[in-house]
């Protein structure tokens, strides 16, 4: 679509560089709050960047990446992930129960596990195959009604359901602040959420907020057009999967 004002300065085509400009970015954040760099990964988000840039990270050493949406990731990861050195690839988006063997399959880490009958529907795959990828519950901290992630007074409930009856490895939560509100907020109250159920990895911060998140203890930052470049088109709106 034709844009009225000139276009945003964003990353260079030189993925390289882009990684290592963001790793100097996250240290100094973590430093800055007295953290360990090596506590805060990198998940590069390569949802809907072409294929020059993702195999330019590849080349640059990059191994960990996200995905929102499964069929996109399986074209896109199946042939590279049986070519090349071990990658660790996270769902970043909603889930579909109909998705679930397909995600158990290809997925190291799933982020937005949110309702009971998801936490079910992994359990029953991980059993079956023995495959068990780490999971976040994703919360939906601003309570926006079209996004996916359970309401932080929800979260207690479901994370009894998942650990306790269903027995999946919950290692953490997941969240993505309203746009339009200081994220610094939701990164807080996700941080607490995480440290009152005693779960160590918190996945929060974007291109534009990582900063702050790695302020706030995130051990997951997931970085797309700060890394990549801008999108081709624009991203899925994390809206609820239902099922
Ligand atoms: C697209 C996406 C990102 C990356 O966003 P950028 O602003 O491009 O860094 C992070 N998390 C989720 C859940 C996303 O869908």
């Amino acid at each position: 679509m034709p844009s009225a004002s000139p276009p945003v300065p964003g990353p260079g085509t030189d993925i390289a560089a882009n990684i290592a400009a963001l790793r100097a970015r996250m240290v100094a954040a973590a430093k800055s709050v007295g953290r360990n760099p090596d506590s805060v990964a990198l998940v590069a988000v390569s949802k809907v960047q072409p294929d020059d840039r993702i195999d330019a990270a590849l080349a640059a050493g990059h191994r960990v990446f996200g995905e929102n949406r499964v069929q996109e990731a399986q074209t896109r990861w199946t042939a590279r992930r049986q070519a090349g050195p071990a990658l660790t690839l996270h769902l970043i988006g909603p889930l579909q129960t109909n998705k679930v063997r397909d995600a158990v399959a290809l997925f190291d880490v799933i982020e937005s596990v949110d309702r009971p009958k998801l936490a079910h529907a992994l359990a029953r795959e991980t059993d079956r195959t023995g495959r068990r990828p780490d999971c976040l519950i994703q919360v939906n901290t601003g309570e926006e009604p079209q996004k996916a992630g359970v309401a932080p007074a929800g979260l207690a409930e479901l994370l009894a359901v998942a650990v306790r009856d269903c027995g999946l490895p919950v290692r953490g939560l997941m969240c993505i602040p309203p746009v339009d509100e200081n994220p610094a907020l939701h990164f807080a109250l996700l941080a607490e959420l995480a440290a009152r159920h005693g779960l160590p990895w918190l996945s929060m911060g974007m291109s534009d907020d990582f900063e702050t998140a790695i302020r706030h203890g995130a051990t997951h930052v997931r970085i797309g057009t700060a890394l990549f470049g801008p999108r081709a088109a624009p991203p899925t709106p994390a809206t609820h999967a239902g099922g």
